[in-house]
């Protein structure tokens, strides 16, 4: 398996998958969508009664959403991830109970009228949690509302629950390849605008291709020549893909870290395999 880099940016990934097959490259896929862990809100606890302002005006602790609707909607607020730092809760050596190498605490505390937002979020401890999406709309509250909450953030996998998938809409398609047989069709009578992403030339009596992994593999090019005349193939061993994250972890550490589960996975298979 090889992987050539096209693109890598913070949030989006797009490479070539190579000497792989159409099951490898499915698999990569399933481990970026549900495998890989990510930090997210899990616990939300709500103060109940009046809230002091600063200059002694009480608030009450209402807003116009039901508690669970709210704490819903933290819990979909991407958090900034560190894989290298953190233990799943479960699998933690303080059993489950909460410790600082396997959550995260946030406050928020927001007095009406006004909107609540991700960025309202305060982490309890060190900046570098701060939730880099500041204006995910969370509540709007009115006057005399107001809402303080203490969440807790811990790691958990997409299958577990849609807050905790990092990738969206990890995805692949085949390596196109495209081939002309002369002898079939008259290359500088063809209309080259046929193909929508524009990626044919004529050049020379012949056609040139300009960015073949533009080609969507649409056929639009070989309905237009005569039948036998051009030929659009997808290679099974090589494959374009392509991933965006919700930012919580960059595009390149989503990818080592994925590649990193893949291997263990198929290690880990390969050995209840032998040992049957
Ligand atoms: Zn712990």
């Amino acid at each position: 398996m090889e992987i050539e880099v096209r693109e890598m940016n913070d949030n989006f990934a797009r490479f070539v998958l190579s000497d792989a097959s159409p099951e490898l490259a499915n698999s990569l896929r399933r481990v970026l969508a549900s495998e890989l862990p990510k930090m997210a809100i899990h616990n939300v606890e709500f103060h109940l009664g009046p809230i002091m302002g600063e200059d002694g005006k009480e608030f009450e602790s209402v807003t116009p959403l039901f508690d669970e609707m709210i704490a819903h909607r933290l819990g979909l607020v991407p958090l900034p991830t560190y894989l290298d730092e953190f233990n799943f809760r479960s699998e933690c050596s303080c059993k489950g109970e909460g410790c600082p190498s396997c959550t995260v605490m946030y406050s928020l505390n927001k007095k009406g009228p006004c909107t609540v937002y991700s960025g309202d979020l305060e982490p309890l401890g060190s900046d570098k949690f701060r939730v880099r999406d500041e204006f995910i709309p969370i509540v709007k509250l009115g006057p005399n509302q107001a809402i303080l909450v203490y969440a807790t953030a811990e790691l958990g996998r997409g299958r577990e629950h849609a807050k905790f998938q990092a990738v969206q809409a990890p995805g692949y398609s085949y390596y196109p390849a495209i081939t002309f047989n002369y002898d079939k069709f008259d290359a500088s009578r063809f209309d080259v605008s046929c193909c929508p992403v524009r990626i044919l030339e004529k050049k020379g009596g012949k056609i040139d291709v300009t960015d073949i992994e533009k080609c969507t593999l649409c056929q639009a090019c070989a309905d237009s020549a005569p039948k036998g005349a051009i030929a659009v193939t997808g290679d099974e061993t090589k494959f374009v893909f392509r991933f965006e994250t919700d930012g919580s972890l960059s595009a390149a550490s989503a990818l080592s870290k994925a590649a990193d589960i893949l291997e263990k996975m198929s290690e880990e298979l390969a050995k209840k395999v032998s040992s049957l």
